[in-house]
């Protein structure tokens, strides 16, 4: 399964929980202060690593305040075929 990462831009949030929501493993909470909105912003809290970079949180955000980062396996290195000569 492929693993991922978000960074949510705070400024941007309102709090307004959708992402919480819509995440499949349940990583995103709101953080303890307050942006200078005067809202609380979504984090993201993923000590084990379950984010899976789905997207999902990052489309349901009203204000596109989450963008999202995905690592994609890497190509498989072509072996060099042997002849016999
Ligand atoms: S990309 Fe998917 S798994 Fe990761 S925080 Fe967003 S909704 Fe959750
Ligand atoms: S959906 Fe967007 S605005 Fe709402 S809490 Fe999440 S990051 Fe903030």
């Amino acid at each position: 399964m492929s693993s991922g990462r978000i960074i949510i831009n705070e400024e941007r949030c309102k709090g307004c929980e959708l992402c919480i929501a819509a995440c499949p493993p349940a990583v995103i909470d709101l953080a303890g202060h307050l942006n200078s909105r005067g809202y609380r912003p979504a984090t993201l809290l993923d000590p084990e690593h379950l984010c899976t970079g789905c997207a999902l949180c990052a489309v349901v955000c009203p204000d596109a305040a989450i963008t999202v980062f995905r690592d994609l396996p890497l190509p498989k290195v072509r072996r060099p075929v042997m002849e016999m000569v």
